[in-house]
């Protein structure tokens, strides 16, 4: 095999692209992977998942320390803001995980090629970047892992500043004084909490009648209770039409009402799968009319040894979904056998408190004509919880009437998103309720909600 020659070449180094290079390598295949930007580990890495959760993590203990430490019977005096320091930390945490890639394919001998990608036939890629020589290379197979960029809107110019995506509101350089978030999905409410812990005025203006549209209804309608609680400001039903920077002001246009006036916008209405420059053309692959990349069962497109995975194709944009489909589809190249159970991927939004989702939805079992019963059980009537002070929320788990075998779980409440692991756990071992409720589970501990809760399937809780 010449040195440009590989068995593998991964196009995109996002939690779907590395994860699939190091399991391959893994496996034995001579693989490389070809990333354009300088840092490896994709959106979810440089501008995703760990900017936001770190920005997340210090605005919320910003937040607690300044207005809930009281309680506790703790007075703190002088609590100030350092947003440089909170800014730089985010940025080392961004920087190790980053460098840690290069890492594992150095540990793992994955070939890492920095340009962009693009397929031209026969197996071949090229790889260019900016003032160096294109560079030719060829492999096998193909994965495609290119990601998704963030949506905009007509009429709305991101200036960089001002008006902008996720990436821009991760740096802000200072709080705005009022931040208007249009779309209140993921990042609208995460990225929304984040400032409006830090001090802005937020106004989320929302299109349909819901925040994060697609969730289980009763937990949006709670968070959307909650959030209001917390000072940020929802208005539904409101289509965005414009939005352009006047000065140091941002005027936001709706149909049928009002301007805002404010003096950041985060457009944050959903993000499209990423196929430019990928020479998709070259191969005869056609997206589909969302622009996500088709492909069957085990990850293929329709031209044979050529494979994609993540945002890139249809199903929830999620780091850790990215990630499930990367090795399902390198071990099927290897083994002939790689699935990912897509009732089992769990969603997480890292608020305060936070929500999470596994398996199907009460609004989905209706729909599906399929019978179920559900258990809920609050977080109030925990003790530890009480500790913890994070009395808001439930959990609530939905199994099939007739068999008891888990369907969902959704969970508003403190650590949701840890909580969740256990009931997808359960639905990928094809668990019943019964199971969860009879499983010892530590006491005081907030996993003993999800326990109580599974016991109230059968209206059966101990502490309520
Ligand atoms: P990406 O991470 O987008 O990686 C694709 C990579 O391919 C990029 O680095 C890109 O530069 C590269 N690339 C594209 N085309 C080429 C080419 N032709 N040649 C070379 N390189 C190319 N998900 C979660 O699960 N949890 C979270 O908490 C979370 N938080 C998020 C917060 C924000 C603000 C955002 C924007 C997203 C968040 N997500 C989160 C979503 C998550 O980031 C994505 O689902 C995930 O990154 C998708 O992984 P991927 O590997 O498919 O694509
Ligand atoms: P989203 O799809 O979650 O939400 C977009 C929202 O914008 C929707 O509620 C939609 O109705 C609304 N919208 C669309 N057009 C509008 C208009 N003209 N006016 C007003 N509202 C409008 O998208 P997002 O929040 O941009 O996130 C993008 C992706 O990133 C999501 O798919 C998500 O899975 C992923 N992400 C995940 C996490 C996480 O897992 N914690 C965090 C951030 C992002």
């Amino acid at each position: 095999m010449s040195e440009s020659h590989f068995d593998l070449i991964v196009v995109g180094a996002g939690p779907g692209g590395y994860v699939a290079s190091v399991r391959a390598a893994q496996l034995g295949l001579k693989v490389a992977c070809i990333e354009k930007e300088a840092a490896l580990g994709g959106t979810c890495l440089r501008v995703g998942c760990i900017p936001s959760k770190a920005l997340l993590e210090s605005s919320e203990r910003y937040e607690e320390v300044k207005n809930h430490y009281q309680v506790h019977g703790i007075d703190v005096l002088g609590v100030e803001l350092n947003l440089d320091k909170m800014m730089a930390r985010k940025n080392k945490i961004v920087k190790t995980l980053t460098t840690g890639i290069a890492y594992l394919f150095k540990k793992n001998k994955v070939k890492r090629y920095e340009g962009l990608g693009t397929l031209l036939g026969d197996g071949k890629v090229s790889v260019t970047k900016e003032g160096a020589e294109a560079q030719m290379i060829s492999a096998d197979k193909i994965l495609i892992a290119s990601g998704s960029y963030a949506a905009n809107l007509p009429n709305i110019e991101w200036d960089g500043s001002r008006i902008g995506g996720s990436t821009s509101a991760l740096s802000y350089p200072e709080v705005p004084k009022h931040l208007v978030v249009i779309g209140a999905g993921v990042i609208g409410l995460e990225l929304g909490s984040v400032w409006a812990r830090l001090g802005a005025k937020v106004t989320v203006l929302e299109y349909m009648d819901m925040a994060m549209p697609g969730m289980d209804k009763e937990l949006s309608k709670e968070a959307v209770k909650i959030f209001k609680q917390q000072g940020m400001e929802f208005q539904f039903g409101v289509k965005v039409t414009g939005a352009r920077v006047e000065g140091d002001q941002c005027i936001v246009q709706r149909e049928g009402g009002e301007d805002v006036i404010c003096d950041r916008v985060l457009v944050s209405v959903g993000r499209r799968p990423n196929t430019e420059g990928l020479g998709l053309e070259n191969l005869g692959i056609e997206t589909d009319r969302r622009g996500c990349i088709p492909v069957n069962d085990h990850f293929q497109t329709s031209v044979s040894g050529v494979y994609a995975i993540g945002d890139v194709i249809a199903g929830p944009m999620l780091a850790h979904k990215a990630e499930e489909e990367g090795v399902a589809c390198v071990e099927a190249m290897v083994t002939g056998y790689g699935h990912v159970n897509y009732d089992a991927i769990p969603s997480v939004v890292y608020t305060h408190p936070e929500i999470a989702s596994v398996g199907k939805s009460e609004e989905e079992l209706k729909a599906a004509g399929t019978p179920f019963k559900k258990g809920s059980f609050p977080f109030k009537a925990n003790g530890r919880a009480m500790a913890l002070e994070a009395k808001e929320g439930f959990v609530k788990i939905l199994a099939h009437a007739e068999t008891d075998r888990v369907l969902g779980a959704h969970i508003i409440g403190a650590r949701a998103g840890d909580l969740i692991a256990e009931v997808g756990v359960s639905i990928e071992f094809g668990a019943s309720s019964e199971d969860i409720a009879r499983s010892s589970h530590a006491h005081p501990t907030l996993a003993e909600i999800v326990k109580e809760a599974a016991l109230a399937v059968d209206g059966r809780a101990i502490n309520m």
